[in-house]
């Protein structure tokens, strides 16, 4: 297990800022998953403001939607400080890597194929010493107790842990960023086109994903085989 540098005792209040710096400056070499959610958007934005020069690190599953992938593209190219990296570009149902319709079958199971392996394959390769997530706990019931900094198989920073989706939004917005367009049609948590239906008034941010499935993360950050 990687031990925790010395960091300052931040407070609910922690600026994401100065967590991203501290991160930056107490490990090594930091990687940023992303799927360019809202969540994920804003940190790319205060990443890049931090000083983060790294890589943005997203899975094709095959499954996504086209808004998503423009999305990503519209990010690499309003920073092209940073490296956006796809994993499994151009995957497909059809490519073989599961069956076509395992998804309505066994979610999990096709996750752990179509999202984590790829992903995990890359951090073994990579080795970086602390991951960047862009995680909220009022994205979900299950996320209500996230910290800024976890301990786990890697070392995880989560700047926004604390900020309201209203302060996402707020954020996102006085900065103009490129925020996946389906959210303001109500897909306020964006994954794979077959598993994610928009949120309905009164829901967690994280309701549309799987809804129906008895199943609410896709193991890349809780289980067995977290990152
Ligand atoms: S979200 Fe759905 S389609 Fe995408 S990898 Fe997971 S089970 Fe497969």
């Amino acid at each position: 297990m990687t031990t925790l540098s010395p960091r300052p005792d931040f407070t609910p209040d922690s600026d994401p800022l100065d967590v991203i710096r501290w991160a930056l400056g107490a490990h090594g070499r930091v990687l940023m998953p992303s799927a360019f959610n809202l969540n994920g958007v804003v940190l790319i934005d205060l990443a890049a403001k931090a000083g983060y020069r790294g890589e943005v690190v997203f899975v094709d599953t095959g499954y996504h939607f086209p808004e998503t992938l423009a999305t990503r593209d519209r990010l690499a190219a309003r920073y092209p400080e940073l490296t956006f990296v796809t994993l499994n570009d151009g995957a497909s149902p059809e490519d073989g890597q599961t069956d076509p319709a395992l998804y309505a079958a066994d979610a999990d199971a096709c996750c752990a194929v179509r999202k984590v392996a790829p992903l995990q394959s890359y951090l073994r390769a990579q080795a970086p010493d602390a991951l960047l997530n862009a995680r909220s706990r009022d994205q979900a019931t299950t996320r209500a107790d996230i910290p800024f900094v976890e301990q786990g198989a890697r070392v995880k920073v989560n700047p926004l842990a604390h900020w309201t989706r209203e302060r996402l939004e707020a954020y996102a917005h006085e900065h103009d960023l490129p925020v996946n367009p389906l959210y303001f049609d109500g897909f306020l948590s964006v994954g794979c086109w077959t598993c994610t239906r928009a949120v309905r008034p009164g829901e967690d941010a994280r309701a549309g994903r799987w809804a129906g499935k008895g199943k609410t993360e896709c193991g890349l950050w809780a289980g067995g085989n977290a990152l």
